[in-house]
């Protein structure tokens, strides 16, 4: 019975008693690797945004759009914290589709993503799966399996994707975020994406997370933005994911579900 099953999970590290932010997120990505209790957390939240599910589209396919600009750049490395489950393009598959070599280090907290993950995410010997809290920036930037894959002293692509959202105010995001950024070479990037308090649904929203899920902060567009000071933010700034740099047209008028996250990509000068 259930008992079983969640004393089986918990063994493992997985509560499944409570949802968790990697598994609600799986759920709208239309995954497998989810429990009732993540479910019954994403019907709470059709109930203000019914589009939650195409949020979370656009939010891989903007993460895509970054990674591939990035390499473009010539970028060949990437710590990708916060990562997820794997899903339909991870970091490392967008990124090796265009330059074989790329190096992806994927750091989470969640110990389903490693559970899961392992398989897919540490596919080959350019990418690793670190169970990590982000919020240790001095433990994440020791821990020697990034170092193996990451050459601090080459640029790297900093991600940051729907994940500064999940920390309080008090746990101070800026300077989290300043901690990486520091530990990275001039011609780095970071790519930032967060759910934006953009409309009377998202504070709704935004009610819903913190209230079932514990985290979920919707930030003004501002407060992004801050995010990046001290960078240069590239065009077209930080906007709803949707109009981050388009690969086909899009109309610019846009649902409440499209503005729902916004994101920018800067370059440390
Ligand atoms: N970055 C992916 C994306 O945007 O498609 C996944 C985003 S998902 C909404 C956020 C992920 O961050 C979850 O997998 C969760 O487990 C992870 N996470 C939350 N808090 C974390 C922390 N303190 N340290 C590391 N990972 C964390």
């Amino acid at each position: 019975g259930f008992v079983d099953e969640a004393s089986e999970w918990a063994a493992k590290g997985i509560d499944i008693t409570v949802p968790s932010i990697a598994r609600t997120y799986d759920v709208v990505l239309r995954g497998k690797d989810n429990f009732a209790v993540d479910r019954a957390f994403v019907d709470e939240i059709v109930k203000v945004v019914p589009e939650i599910y195409d949020v979370a589209t656009f939010n891989r396919e903007v993460l895509g759009r970054a990674v591939r600009y990035m390499v473009g750049q010539g970028v060949r490395q990437f710590l990708d914290l916060g990562s997820g489950l794997p899903t339909v393009e991870n970091t490392h598959q967008a990124a090796q589709s265009v330059a074989p070599g790329s190096r992806v280090a994927y750091v989470d907290n969640d110990p389903i993503v490693l559970a899961h993950g392992k398989a897919i995410l540490a596919e080959n010997d350019r990418t690793a799966v670190v169970t990590a809290d982000l919020r240790d920036p001095a433990g994440v930037l020791s821990d020697p399996e990034i170092r193996r894959l990451i050459d601090f002293g080459e640029p790297v692509g900093l991600m940051l994707v729907g994940i500064l959202h999940h920390l309080h105010d008090d746990e101070d995001p800026q300077g989290i975020v300043d901690a990486y950024l520091a530990a990275i070479p001039s011609g780095s990037y970071v790519f930032i994406t967060s759910f934006c308090n953009s409309s009377p649904e998202a504070a709704a929203a935004e009610k819903q997370y913190l209230a079932l899920l514990g985290t979920g902060r919707f930030r003004t567009p501002a407060e992004i933005t801050a995010w990046f000071d001290g960078l240069d933010l590239l065009e077209p700034g930080v906007v709803p994911n949707p109009l981050w740099r388009p690969d086909r047209p899009v109309d610019t008028d846009l649902t409440v579900g499209q503005r729902l996250i916004y994101g920018g990509l800067a370059r440390k000068p």
